[in-house]
């Protein structure tokens, strides 16, 4: 399908894709091999011979041996725990909050730019276009951000231990960080972050709904995410956490995207569909704790926006393609049977689903979107053959054996970030070198500080 925009001769545009096969879920495979972007928006998807005669690109890509994906969308991370990468590996629920909630007490705000600068030299290199972030000392994420080109919706995690006497002072942070960046940075969405209903005090969690209300900021929190929580929530409030949130107010007019979204009952289902809520789920990085498995296709039968996260990469890889491959792998061993969810709708999961629950115009290869796509290299023993036509393997093969390593080259917001694997705005070799320079310091401080005495650092 050819969308046109104009019809003026020989138009400027910023950047001509040509000779590609564009993918995206709305469409499959695209009849269209070209795709023109002026400033930070796709302005015309069509046939390439056309384009050309029509414009004039200041920079053209050949996609000859590529697939043209929207840019991928990690709905849920702590991006700067790549200082974290392998730490806190053989424990999970209580004992894997108790672990990283000592060494983050060590972070200081340069540890947590060092460690947002290597995830996003991460994500980049492996197609992640945008991401939503939870962590502290969230202006030197936004510092990262800003310097390498992506693109994130970011919340300062607001975190009172159920102690209620320190809600005011973590409400206010997280605030304070929402008012300094909205409207700073184009490709930067400010969001309230509560940590979860299990490690926050009702009044927190009452007055961040309160002001997001307020504010017209989304709100990012856990949810339902483990037995441990489970379990605690039933024994402070008698329900689920979901029906402990809808009795405090919380989802009323408030987008809310709900990290994780993994034990939840038919009624918690029922109270989720009928909000604007957003199940941001990390199937490896949970199955990987040993929390289970969770049912993508229950939830979109309920009519619930699933995205994908990948947590923290003390949980998983920043790799979303492989972290969607897990996600289709785990949904067919769920329902014993091939295609649980089709590719196209993992390929939806990872791109449009994100978008639509950050209210992002992008995921979807069409005019008027934001230029956030990446490029695939299907030139290789592991992705060929590619077949088209009514015997299509091109999703089958993006979905199941595609990772972010095929990833060749990056848009984000039109400006090319990595090209042909050249990463183009970080330096990555130095940045690895800081990150592991800031890694060991902490981890040896982590192993030289006490134990928290039981209770110390939990609810
Ligand atoms: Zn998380």
């Amino acid at each position: 399908m050819t969308h046109r925009i104009g019809r003026r001769k020989m138009q400027h545009c910023d950047l001509l894709v040509r000779n590609a096969v564009l993918v995206d879920a709305p469409s499959g495979v695209h009849q269209a091999d070209a795709l023109c972007v002026v400033g930070n928006r796709i302005v015309e998807i069509g046939r390439g011979e056309d384009l050309a005669a029509r414009y004039r690109p200041q920079q053209t890509l050949d996609a000859s041996g590529r697939v043209v994906l929207p840019g991928l969308i990690n709905a849920h991370t702590h991006v700067s725990a790549t200082l974290f990468r392998g730490y806190a590996a053989d424990v999970a629920g209580r004992g894997f909050l108790e672990r990283m909630w000592r060494i983050e007490s060590l972070l200081g705000p340069e540890d947590v730019y060092v460690g947002a600068l290597a995830g996003c030299a991460e994500m980049i290199r492996h197609g992640v276009t945008g991401f939503a972030n939870h962590f502290l000392h969230m202006d030197q994420v936004a510092r990262a951000v800003e310097e390498t080109g992506l693109r994130a919706a970011l919340s300062r995690t607001m975190l009172d231990r159920q102690e209620p006497s320190l809600a005011g002072g973590e409400l206010a942070a997280g605030i304070a960080f929402a008012e300094r960046w909205q409207g700073r940075c184009d490709r930067i969405t400010p969001m309230l972050g509560p940590h979860a209903a299990y490690t926050c005090s009702d009044r927190l969690l009452r007055d961040a709904a309160q002001e997001a209300r307020r504010r017209r900021l989304a709100l990012h929190l856990h949810v339902a995410e483990n037995a441990y929580e489970r379990r605690l929530m039933f024994q402070r409030t008698g329900t689920t956490t979901v029906i402990h949130l809808q009795r405090l107010g919380f989802f009323d007019d408030n987008r809310v995207l709900g990290a994780h979204s993994l034990m939840l009952s038919d009624e918690d289902l029922r109270v989720l569909m009928r909000h604007d809520f957003h199940a941001a789920v990390c199937v490896a990085g949970k199955m990987h704790r040993g929390h289970g498995i969770a049912d993508l296709r229950r939830l979109l039968d309920a009519g619930i926006n699933v995205c994908l996260g990948t947590d923290g990469p003390a949980s998983d890889r920043l790799d979303l393609l492989a972290g969607a491959r897990i996600a289709h792998i785990a949904q067919n061993y769920l329902h014993g049977r091939p295609c649980a969810l089709e590719p196209r709708t993992i390929l939806h999961l990872a791109t449009a689903a994100g978008a639509d629950a950050l209210h992002w115009p992008t995921g979807r290869l069409a005019p008027g979107q934001w230029a956030d796509f990446i490029l695939l290299d299907t030139d290789q023993a592991h992705l060929r053959p590619l077949i088209h036509g009514p015997q299509s393997n091109v999703l089958v093969n993006i979905i199941h054996y595609a990772t972010g390593a095929d990833v060749d080259t990056v848009v984000v917001n039109g400006r090319i970030l990595m090209r042909k694997r050249e990463m183009l705005s970080v330096d990555t070799r130095e940045v690895l070198d800081r990150l592991q320079r800031h890694a060991e310091r902490l981890w040896h401080e982590a192993a030289r500080s006490p134990q928290p005495k039981s209770g110390d650092a939990m609810p």
